[in-house]
């Protein structure tokens, strides 16, 4: 797509650190990495967002992601990895071709977790969202 940073990289138009790729899949470094070694994982035919894949597509990403983080414990010799994928802006989506970010993590870094601070839920909210979601 036209204006898409993501669609230049793969087509070669734009510099990209690419560490892996298959046919339907592209994993480059991120230019503003998390960590080091800090990859995306996009599917080479434009998508917007998690919403609009379609499966095939998406296990596609899914699998390259698996061998991305396979590398990071291989190569990095990282002890974890964290996935990461935003779906619209209000998520926090920037690049608006869909990417899941992998991000090597070690026992010594720094990254602390805020956001995942959370306080136990009301067992007969979880039973009500849980009526909501099954359909
Ligand atoms: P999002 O915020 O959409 O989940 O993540 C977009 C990611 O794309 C960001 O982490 C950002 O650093 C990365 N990014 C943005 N522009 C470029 C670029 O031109 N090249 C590369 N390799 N990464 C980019
Ligand atoms: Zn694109």
């Amino acid at each position: 797509m036209a204006d898409c940073i993501f669609c230049a990289i793969v087509a070669g138009d734009a510099p990209g650190h690419v560490i892996a790729e298959d046919d339907a899949t592209l994993a480059f470094l991120d230019i503003m990495p998390f960590a080091r070694g800090h990859t995306l994982v996009i599917p080479k035919v434009h998508t917007e967002d998690f919403w609009s894949v379609d499966v095939p597509t998406a296990q596609a990403v899914i699998a390259m992601a698996h061998r991305i983080a396979g590398l990071h414990r291989d190569s990095l010799a990282a002890n974890g990895v964290n996935l990461f994928q935003a779906t619209r802006a209000v998520a926090w989506q920037t690049v608006f071709h869909l990417h899941v970010h992998v991000i090597p993590r070690w026992d010594d870094d720094s990254f602390v977790q805020p956001a995942w601070a959370k306080p136990m839920a009301d067992p007969d909210e979880l039973a009500t969202i849980a009526r909501e979601l099954r359909r």
